[in-house]
């Protein structure tokens, strides 16, 4: 095994939106920064789960794609060049001790060990997968016309699209579709959405036919091209077929922290639990921020994250040097 000896100040787990403005962030106030991701893509979940979506709350841009904010975030944090390891995923830590008793953390992933005095955590809901319709017939239609993600847009050029989902991402690639798909059906099993109420809205006023409270319950095809849908509404004999050419899955995603689950940190509805005032977890100098952690009133949001990080990385600067300047002037330059 590999072994890195040089002692980082921060090193920041994960390089969704979070942890890649935390490295930006980090290096811009000089700090000798390191950002590990288990991918090998960086970027998080807009990169993976949603590059086409567009996205309308990060502040300053009226739309964004997830892809497009990725390279934006890329560019901005490779600036002031901070060290990018990709492709090992953080598994145990430890504490260690400099000869003048300086303490420091050891942290191994599943190819090298790092060596650092801080750690910001921002893995988000740690490892993605996601939830899978439970139809036996589903699994040989995956990637070529039942889809868990969706890659690109055009593919669903003049089709008829069932979309089965009730959350945002369902209803963002409903609206997202209805240009450009033939037919769109929204398939949910509640009679109510969990979305915003301004995607809801545009949803209710648009072409896109909704079908709730219905369940897939069967589909008809050759194997790989579906040609039928057959749902059912919740809980009642009734039945309806849909023709349709592809199928869009959106039940969410099950995730997992795997083995950062056994660094002793304090969990709180699925997250690391952090102070409001940097973010610090249970254990000094291991900080939480973005999805992965959670305090009261905590809102799962990329801006969110953008703000967290900041804060997470000057609660570092302090941990270091406690007469660390945390309120530097707030002009930024080069
Ligand atoms: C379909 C969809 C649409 C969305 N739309 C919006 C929207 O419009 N606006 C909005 O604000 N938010 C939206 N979100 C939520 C948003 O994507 C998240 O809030 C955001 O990505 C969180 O960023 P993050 O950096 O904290 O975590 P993530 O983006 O999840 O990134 C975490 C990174 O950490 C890595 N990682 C995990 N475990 C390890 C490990 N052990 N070692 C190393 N690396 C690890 C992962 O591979 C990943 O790259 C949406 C989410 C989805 C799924």
């Amino acid at each position: 095994m590999q072994t890195e000896r040089n002692i980082y100040d921060i090193t920041i787990i994960g390089g969704g939106p979070t942890g890649l403005f935390a490295a930006y962030y980090a290096s811009l106030r000089e700090a000798k920064v390191k950002l590990i991701e288990s991918l090998k893509e960086l970027g998080g979940q807009p990169a993976h789960l949603f590059p086409e979506k567009l996205i309308h709350d990060i502040p300053g841009h009226p739309q964004i794609s997830g892809a497009q904010l990725t390279q934006n975030l890329i560019l901005q944090s490779k600036s002031h060049k901070p060290t990018f390891v990709v492709g090992e995923e953080a598994q145990t830590v430890e504490e260690a001790y400099e000869q003048d008793g300086s303490k420091y953390y050891i942290l191994r992933t599943d190819k090298h060990t790092h060596f650092t005095r801080t750690i910001i955590i921002a893995t988000g809901n740690g490892a993605f997968s996601p939830r899978q319709l439970t139809l036996s017939e589903a699994s040989q239609y995956e990637n070529h016309t039942l889809h868990y993600f969706v890659p690109e847009l055009q593919k669903f050029n003049n089709k008829t699209v069932a979309i089965c989902g009730g959350g945002d991402s369902a209803i963002d690639w409903a609206l997202m579709l209805e240009s450009i798909a033939k037919r769109v059906y929204l398939i949910h099993r509640r009679p109510n959405f969990r979305a915003h109420e301004s995607s809801i809205r545009a949803v209710k006023n648009s072409s896109i036919e909704i079908l709730t409270p219905y369940v897939p319950s069967a589909i008809e095809g050759d194997g790989k091209k579906v040609s039928r849908l057959v749902i059912n509404k919740n809980r009642t004999e009734e039945f309806k077929e849909l023709d349709v050419d592809e199928i869009i899955v959106s039940y969410g995603f099950t995730s997992s922290f795997g083995e950062m689950r056994h660094w002793d940190l304090n969990m709180a509805r699925g997250a690391f639990e952090v102070d409001h005032k940097f973010f610090e977890t249970n254990r000094p100098g291991i900080f939480a921020i973005g999805d992965s952690c959670y305090y009261e009133g905590k809102i799962k949001l990329i801006a969110s994250g953008f703000g967290e990080a900041p804060q997470a990385v000057n609660g570092a600067l302090l941990h270091i040097n406690p007469d660390a300047n945390i309120a530097p002037i707030h002009s930024t330059k080069l």
